[in-house]
């Protein structure tokens, strides 16, 4: 059938050369006449003398008083269309014009769009996510170039006293009590020093785990004080410790003394007359040290800022490192205590404050040296390190504990000792050069089973977890304490025999 030229006018308008389908109209919307091909949109004609709603059901809103047009219709499954509704030379006509392909390329876009608005927003995220890993990575580069530089300078100046002193000594140019009392002094500020520096490492890592132990006031404070006298005597400041001898409490003695140490150093270094004062009292539930001094003092603005590593207030001339107080209020944190400034004035000087809340020991029995001895009589412990210092510093250790020691640097010599004599317990290093103590734990329980023991230096939160898998039957962390060496030995003797 010939198209209309009304529609032929409206196709040219609105077509744009793309497929289309006309239905004409009668005065009641009934479908008249059809032109085009139904099935190039995917559909079937409509009825004719039939309602053209029941054609295309979407029509049913409409009012068909005046020319309206539906955009995008999805008319069949692969086909979308305008939908045109218009009267000309008062022939009423439907026009179907076809639009798939624009409507796919539209969508196409659309879906670009989208995919592109996600891509970027996944790329700014990315790249926001970049930026703070890099200001991370610089941060925590700067810490460490700032670490290095700071320890270069902090551990080189009392090294240089103790080979001073020490090559003075060996030429016996120097009285030999003051010379190790300047040798002792320096190694343990250098020890403070490392310990600082590896506690730092560790928090960063998170791994420091709470020991408790039983330990007298009287024996806790009179190794702070042996420290820190000296250095507060060099001041001419007064040393004050206030607290009841007898007192026993359960604690965690090294990260106590280290946080405590850290807090006296502070004191001195930051006073420069009058006097320093380490106080307990028990409140609440909980152990209270105050450490008092009435040095310098720290204003109000800058009170917030001093337990943030690598804070420091340049106002005294003392040397530091800015590391002290947030390490110590990281062992504090560990060990389950709080550390806080109290009180700090430019008048009157500071009180910091360690509150530990008061634990209950689940430890075994502490062996007095005359049972230890009981104990270890004809008992032989065999001890395995590449350091020969570390070999001698451990014999030394358990030398009053009656033990036979045997030492090995390997452990080639290890399992030839274990094959010879009779050994009741294995102390072993992690690292021996190249090889790893666990490797050997299987094979040494097969020649004699005994406890082994493992000493090392890494994190105790990793290797708490590891030990026990590795066949190891305890863990001491280095530095060694001697006392806790002495008192583990005792337990597995006792447990075994
Ligand atoms: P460092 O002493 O190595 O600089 P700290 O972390 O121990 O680092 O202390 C941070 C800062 O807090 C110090 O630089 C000092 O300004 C201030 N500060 C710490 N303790 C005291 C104190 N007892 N009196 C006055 N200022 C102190």
């Amino acid at each position: 059938m010939m198209i209309p030229e009304a529609v032929k006018h409206f196709l040219i308008k609105h077509k744009k050369g793309q497929g289309f389908y006309c239905v004409e109209l009668d005065e009641k919307f009934n479908a008249k006449h059809c032109y085009g091909e139904a099935k190039e949109l995917g559909i079937s004609p409509p009825r004719l003398g039939k309602p053209i709603v029941d054609f295309l059901p979407v029509l049913l809103t409409e009012s068909f008083d005046k020319d309206f047009e539906i955009p995008f219709y999805n008319i069949s499954d692969n086909h979308v269309c305008h939908v045109y509704f218009t009267r000309t030379n008062d022939r009423i006509f439907l026009i179907l014009v076809d639009k798939s392909e624009i409507f796919h390329i539209t969508k196409k876009y659309q879906q670009f769009a989208h995919d592109d608005n996600i891509s970027k927003n996944m790329f700014k995220r990315l790249s926001e996510d970049l930026a703070i890993t890099q200001a991370q990575l610089k941060k925590s580069n700067q810490e460490k170039a700032t670490l290095i530089a700071m320890l270069s300078h902090e551990l080189g100046t009392p090294l240089t006293s103790i080979l001073g002193y020490s090559e003075l000594l060996m030429n016996e140019d120097i009285n030999i009590k003051k010379g190790l009392t300047i040798i002792n002094r320096n190694a343990v500020y250098l020890k403070q020093m490392i310990e600082n520096t590896l506690i730092f490492g560790r928090t960063e890592a998170g791994g420091i785990q709470k020991q408790l132990e039983k330990v007298s006031l009287n024996t806790l404070f009179s190794t702070i004080k042996s420290i820190v006298l000296p250095l507060a005597e060099a001041k001419s400041l007064k040393i004050q410790f206030d607290f009841t001898d007898n007192e026993v409490i359960n604690i965690d003695i090294t990260r106590t003394k280290q946080i405590l140490i850290n807090l006296l150093n502070n004191a001195v270094k930051y006073t420069d007359e009058g006097f320093i004062e380490l106080k307990f009292t028990i409140k609440n539930n909980s152990y209270v040290f105050s450490v008092i001094d009435s040095g310098i003092g720290i204003s109000k603005s800058q009170q917030i800022s001093i337990f943030s590593p690598w804070e420091r207030i340049e106002e005294s001339t003392a040397k530091g490192a800015g590391i002290g107080l947030f390490i110590s209020q990281k062992l504090a944190e560990a060990i389950g205590a709080k550390l806080s400034l109290k009180y700090s004035s430019k008048e009157f000087g500071s009180i910091f404050q360690l509150n530990v809340p008061i634990q209950k020991l689940t430890n075994l029995k502490i062996y007095s040296p005359e049972e230890t001895k009981k104990i270890c009589q004809g008992k032989s412990i065999l001890i395995i390190d590449d350091d020969p210092d570390i070999l001698e510093l451990i014999d030394a250790f358990l030398y009053s504990s009656g033990l036979k020691i045997y030492t090995a640097q390997d452990m080639i010599i290890a399992e030839k000792l274990l094959k010879d004599n009779g050994i009741d317990i294995i102390l072993t290093d992690y690292y021996l050069g190249n090889v790893k103590s666990d490797s050997y734990v299987k094979k040494f329980k097969s020649m004699q089973n005994v406890p082994m023991i493992l000493m090392t230096a890494l994190p105790s939160s990793q290797i708490n977890v590891q030990y026990k898998a590795q066949g190891f039957d305890a863990v001491l962390p280095k530095p060694l304490n001697s006392k806790k060496l002495i008192q583990t030995i005792v337990q597995f003797i006792t447990k075994k025999s």
